[in-house]
Parts: C-alpha cells; sequence; structure tokens
C-alpha cells in the first residue's frame, strides 16, 4: 500500500510565498485522494507489491480496467512527492558549480528564469513545466495533467503544478503570481543533487 510521504517542513513554513491553507489543502487532500484511488485500484492486482516507479514505468503489465486509473493516480502520487522535495522554506540558491550548468543551458539564470515562467505560462490547464535531463543536457518542457517523464524514460529534476488548486485560494486566477512566488522557495541544492544523480 501507498502512504502519503509527510512534508519535510509545516504547512505554513512556505509563507508568504505558498500560503499555509493551500499546502495543507494540496498535501492532506489532493495528494492523499491520489493514494487512496492508486491503492484501490492495484489492490488484488498481480502488480500490488510494485514499487511505483515500476509500476508506471509498465503500465501495459497491468489488467485493461484499473490501466488508466493506476497512470492517472499514481501518475499525480509521483508528481506530487517530487513537487514537495524541490522546494524548502526560504529556497535555497544555485552553487556556483550548478549556477555554471544553468548558464550553459539557458544562457545565464535570469534567462532561465524568463524561459521557465514563459513555458509556465502558456501550459494550458493542468500540466506541469519540468526541467528535464536529457543526457548531459537540460531541457525545458511542458506536459499534460498526470503525465510524468518516468513514463518516458527521462528524469526531472525541477517541475512546478500548475493545477488550480496549487495557488488559487491565494492567487486567483493569477497563475503568473504564484510562478514567481515559487521562484523564492526553489531548492537548488535538491535540484543539482537530483541531476547528479
Ligand atoms: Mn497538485
Amino acid at each position: 500500500m501507498f502512504t502519503l510521504p509527510p512534508l519535510p517542513y509545516a504547512y505554513d513554513a512556505l509563507e508568504p510565498y505558498i500560503d499555509a491553507q493551500t499546502m495543507e489543502i494540496h498535501h492532506s487532500k489532493h495528494h492523499q485522494a491520489y493514494i487512496d484511488k492508486l491503492n484501490a485500484a492495484v489492490t488484488g492486482t498481480e502488480r500490488e507489491e510494485k514499487p511505483l516507479d515500476e509500476l508506471l514505468q509498465t503500465l501495459p503489465l497491468l489488467p485493461d480496467s484499473v490501466k488508466s486509473t493506476v497512470k492517472n493516480h499514481g501518475g499525480w502520487h509521483r508528481n506530487h512527492t517530487f513537487f514537495w522535495q524541490i522546494i524548502t522554506p526560504g529556497g535555497a540558491t544555485p552553487s556556483d558549480n550548478f549556477l555554471a550548468i544553468i548558464n550553459e543551458n539557458f544562457g545565464w539564470f535570469d534567462s532561465f528564469k524568463e524561459q521557465f515562467t514563459t513555458a509556465a505560462l502558456s501550459n494550458f490547464g493542468s500540466g506541469r513545466t519540468r526541467v528535464i535531463k536529457k543526457h548531459d543536457e537540460l531541457e525545458i518542457v511542458n506536459t499534460p495533467n498526470q503525465n510524468n517523464p518516468l513514463m518516458d524514460h527521462q528524469k526531472a529534476i525541477l517541475g512546478i503544478d500548475l493545477r488550480e488548486h496549487a495557488y488559487y485560494l491565494k492567487n486567483q486566477n493569477r497563475r503568473a503570481d504564484y510562478i514567481t512566488n515559487r521562484r523564492n522557495i526553489v531548492d537548488w541544492n535538491k535540484v543539482e543533487e537530483l541531476y547528479n544523480k
């Protein structure tokens, strides 16, 4: 059975960039609901003991009746677990080494932020915008809904949840404010760790 991973910080620790009520509902209600539906779908199948990543990379092995539920809710579970771990109260600035990698791939840090924001603003609906590591190159990629780069055997090192439940209580329709606020809480140490993994 999959369980909700505890957050490594309090719900109000990301204030003022993400408010406590949004964090609490997003984590304890939305994320929990994805896990509950995932558990209900895999329980009783031959794949129920499989770790999440393996499950998502071998979707065709599931019975047809649960395939899309596992893809959707398993994908969302994976995406949310990822999302929580790359943010941290107060944020962390990139190391000089990692800044050099960003500069190499995107021109310079400000240009990266601009490109990422432009992609996120153009990502229609409830998708995610991510930075993907492909071989040694970094690329900004938009995906819809539950899709996870893992399903395409790619590795994400940074991403943002663009579903309205991630920001609506505080920012309402102002997605751009949410994207800009989020810059202040990115844990660049964690992003670098994922890059090097
Ligand atoms: Mn979400």
